[in-house]
């Protein structure tokens, strides 16, 4: 299996996955998509349970001819540690939560893919790499759990203080040995133009060797298709027909992780976005105008996007508006909606949504009866003790708090405040 960039029409430099992955960006500046997609189905995953063993099955022909291709059941046995269970609402659509992780969202799954590969492709010779990354909330904190303790790899995270809930700022701020958080005096904007300078900076790249672990890197989308794929699986040996999948969505990474798993032949029914205020997908699906602007603030906040990178991929496959209609669907919640919808969960479903989920169940909620009827998986992106900030107050109790982010947040806050300032960063960067 190769790799090519989105912006290489001709297909010209094709890459294996491993410098797919080492490189992050294409050298066009494009993002890597499989040359070719290979073709699955139902029987192949005969014998293949849980979440490790489904994923060796998945990503075997995307790591075909790799030099990681022998490493893959040991990637995916580490990366797939904990539980993805669907859950069915009673009188309801199935949930598919994907909060069971280190860090109590979704990136979990990509972060420990990446580091998982990441750690393989490094050797001694070459020194030091430095992950480096500007988050507005769950990346950081999932890239700080799944490379920490990793050796010859060091972890420089940089969020926006007081822009992330006060337990995220903790996530961020808690690790120790190969990690070490900044909390910027600026927004995510200021993080990721700090990040982009260091990338720029002779000094520092002559004395680091520097990577990124964003979320355009193929690293981090092609696990994302193993939870699609248990889905479907799950549904098709329960004699259902393809189920339907509500995503909340920012980036697009995680809704481009599903429209693969569809295109590799599993059997994915429709697929429909949920977004918040910002309202660059939903305006396109609506007058086919592309217009990136930039994000408002949300309460769903980690899908505050105003110009999608993935995007570029769902262009590259599906051309043009009428491919990308017949390819997906996209709705807008506001922050009003993803109140009223937390507020009734309890009630309603028995269940306390984060604000990010929340944009999926309203989207499931407010469709007529008969397109309900069709069944639906909504994606339940992180935790809600995560946001307990936003979601304790509209159903008037605390959120219990899973275990492994109990025991984050009983550790010290560690992050250093620094400047939205590049020099700052330059400094922190050379003087280690
Ligand atoms: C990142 C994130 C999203 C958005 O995912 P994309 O892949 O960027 O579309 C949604 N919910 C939560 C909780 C997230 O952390």
């Amino acid at each position: 299996m190769h790799y090519v960039s989105t912006r290489d029409s001709e297909g010209a430099g094709v890459f294996t996955l491993s410098e797919a992955i080492h490189r992050g960006l294409a050298p066009d500046g494009g993002l890597f998509v499989p040359r070719a997609m290979p073709r699955l189905n139902i029987e192949d995953f005969e014998g293949a349970n849980d979440p490790a063993e489904i994923a060796a099955v998945l990503l075997a022909p995307f790591f075909d001819g790799d030099p990681l291709a022998a490493e893959l059941p040991a990637i995916c046995a580490e990366t797939f540690t904990f539980p993805l269970p669907v859950l069915e609402l009673d009188g309801g659509p199935a949930v598919l939560e994907l909060f069971h992780g280190p860090t109590a969202a979704f990136k979990d799954v990509g972060a420990r893919f990446l580091a998982a590969c990441t750690q393989r492709l490094e050797t001694d010779a070459d020194g030091p790499l430095t992950i480096l990354v500007a988050t507005s909330g769950d990346t950081g904190s999932a890239v700080a759990a799944a490379f920490h303790h990793r050796p010859g790899i060091e972890v420089v995270i940089l969020f926006p203080a007081g822009l992330v809930s006060a337990r995220q700022a903790q996530l961020l701020s808690c690790w120790d040995d190969n990690v070490r958080s900044f909390s910027v005096d600026g927004a995510f904007d200021d993080c990721q133009r700090m990040v982009k300078a260091a990338f720029a900076d002779a000094d520092i790249t002559a004395a680091r060797r520097l990577s990124s672990a964003n979320s355009i890197n193929i690293g981090r989308l092609l696990p994302q298709m193993v939870y699609y794929a248990m889905a479907t699986l799950r549904a098709a040996r329960q004699g259902q027909p393809p189920p339907g999948f509500i995503i909340p969505s920012g980036n697009l990474g995680n809704a481009f992780a599903c429209l693969m798993t569809r295109e590799v032949g599993l059997p994915v029914g429709e697929i429909l976005l949920a977004t918040n205020a910002n309202l660059t997908v939903a305006e396109f699906m609506d007058s086919g105008d592309w217009r990136p602007r930039v994000s408002v603030p949300t309460l769903a906040s980690a899908m505050d996007v105003g110009d999608p990178s993935n995007m570029e991929r769902v262009f590259w496959r599906y051309r043009d508006h009428a491919g990308v209609s017949d390819a997906f669907a996209a709705v807008s919640i506001d922050d009003a909606a993803i109140r009223e919808t937390i507020s009734a969960g309890p009630a309603r479903w028995h269940q306390v949504w984060c604000p990010h989920t929340a944009t999926a169940v309203r989207a499931w909620e407010r469709m007529p009866a008969a397109d309900q009827a069709r069944g639906w998986v909504l994606v339940a992106t992180a935790h809600p003790a995560k946001f307990n900030d936003i979601v304790e107050p509209l159903i008037g109790e605390p959120v219990p708090v899973p275990a492994a982010m109990q025991q984050l947040l009983s550790l010290p806050a560690r992050a250093e405040t620094l400047p939205p300032d590049s020099t700052a960063l330059s400094a922190r960067l050379l003087g280690i």
